[in-house]
C-alpha cells in the first residue's frame, strides 16, 4: 500500500475548487477534513458537513486549546482546520484532503514537510469577479474584498509544489487527478506542472499581470 498523503489544495473562492475535487474524489477513498469557521452559512451548507460554523468565542477557544492544525483569517472571518480527525485518519492511512487558503497552507507545510501544495488558479481575475457575481452569494463589497485577496494569492502560488488552471471542467478534472497520481506514486509524470517549470511560471504572471 502507497503511504498516505497530505494534499493541500488552495484557490481563489469562486474558481470551482469544490466541482474539481468533487469529481476527482467520487471514487477515492480520502478523508475531507471539514473546517471550523466564523462566517455564517451560505444557503444551502450544512452544519458539520460544508463547514462547522462556530462562534468567535468557541473559534478563539479551540485556538486557546491548541485544537487547529492550522487557522487563519480571510476577509474578515476565521478559518481553521480541526487538527484531531486529520491525524486520526492519517494514521489510519488514509489520504487526507485539506481546502484552505494560502497562510493556513504555508502552515501545514512547517508542521508536515511532505504535504503536496496545490493551487488552483481561475483563468483570469475578471473571470473570478464574473463568478462570484453570478455566484450571488456575497455582498458587492464583499466580492471585490474577495477579489482583491485572490490577487494576493495567486501572487503566491509561485511556492506552491503544484498549479493548473481551471479555465475548462475536463481539463482542470484530467489534470488534477495526474498530479494527484503523482504525487500518490512519487513519479515525475505531472511535472510540468511544478512551479520550477518556466511554463507553470508563465502561466501565473499571465493571470497575475490582468489582475
Ligand atoms: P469560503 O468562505 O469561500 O468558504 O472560504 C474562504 C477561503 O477560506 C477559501 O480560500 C477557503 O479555501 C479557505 N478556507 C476554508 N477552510 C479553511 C481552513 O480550515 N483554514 C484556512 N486557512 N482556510 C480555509
Amino acid at each position: 500500500m502507497n503511504e498516505p498523503r497530505l494534499l493541500v489544495i488552495s484557490a481563489p473562492s469562486g474558481c470551482g475548487k469544490g466541482t474539481v475535487l468533487g469529481a476527482v474524489f467520487k471514487d477515492i477513498d480520502v478523508f475531507y477534513s471539514v473546517s471550523c469557521t466564523t462566517r455564517p452559512p451560505r444557503p444551502g451548507e450544512i452544519n458539520g458537513t460544508h463547514y462547522h460554523f462556530l462562534a468567535i468565542e468557541d473559534f478563539d477557544r479551540m485556538v486557546e486549546e491548541d485544537g487547529f492544525l492550522e487557522h487563519a483569517g480571510f476577509v474578515d472571518k476565521q478559518y481553521g482546520t480541526p487538527a484531531a480527525p486529520v491525524l486520526e485518519n492519517f494514521a489510519a492511512g488514509k489520504d487526507v484532503i485539506l481546502e484552505i487558503e494560502t497562510n493556513g497552507a504555508f502552515q501545514v507545510r512547517e508542521k508536515r514537510p511532505d504535504a503536496a501544495l496545490i493551487f488552483i488558479l481561475p483563468p483570469s481575475v475578471a473571470e473570478l469577479r464574473r463568478r462570484l457575481y453570478k455566484r450571488g452569494t456575497e455582498t458587492p463589497e464583499e466580492i471585490e474584498k474577495r477579489v482583491s485577496r485572490a490577487a494576493d494569492e495567486i501572487a503566491k502560488s509561485y511556492d506552491y509544489d503544484y498549479v493548473f488552471m481551471n479555465d475548462d471542467l475536463d481539463d482542470a478534472i484530467r489534470d488534477f487527478k495526474t498530479i494527484y497520481n503523482a504525487v500518490k506514486n512519487g513519479d515525475d509524470s505531472a511535472d510540468r506542472f511544478r512551479t520550477y517549470k518556466e511554463e507553470t511560471i508563465n502561466m501565473i504572471n499571465e493571470v497575475l499581470k490582468n489582475a
